[in-house]
């Protein structure tokens, strides 16, 4: 079973193609990090990789190099967006999965939350 590449009603892929505009923190050829529009906390960004994957439920051993990426390039972008060093500052990384997890957007992401509380969630 192989995934669409892009999804043509997803709001991720449309911000990915650059049809919808975005504030991008980071691109390569894997991934897209961008500004969340409705931020929890002063750093507040979402990481995706381009492929249309819609949630960590879809994931399996052909996404571990992907997610692997993923994880270890946060703290990077978390920390050029503004996030203090560990331990003091830090970061959360969130990634909702499914109804019950809370997720409202189906293409993979994460969310990576930091700066200085009180936080709007969390
Ligand atoms: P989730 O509940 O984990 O699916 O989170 C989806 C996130 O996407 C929410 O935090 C929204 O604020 C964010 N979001 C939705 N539309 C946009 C958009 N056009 N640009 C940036 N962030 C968005
Ligand atoms: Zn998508």
């Amino acid at each position: 079973m192989t995934e669409p590449q892009h999804d043509p009603n997803c709001i991720f892929c449309k911000i990915i193609a650059g049809q919808i505009p975005s504030k991008k923190v980071y691109e390569d050829e894997h991934v897209f990090a961008f500004h969340d529009i409705h931020p929890w906390a002063p750093v507040h960004f979402l990481l995706v990789p381009k492929l249309h994957i819609p949630s960590m439920a879809q994931t399996g051993p052909e996404q571990q190099a992907l997610l692997g990426h993923m994880m270890v390039l946060a703290p990077k972008l978390a920390q050029e967006q503004g996030c203090e060093p560990y331990p003091e500052g830090g970061f959360r990384i969130v990634v909702n999965t499914g109804t019950h997890g809370g997720q409202e957007v189906h293409h993979l992401h994460m969310h990576v939350i930091g700066g200085p509380r009180p936080w709007l969630k969390g």
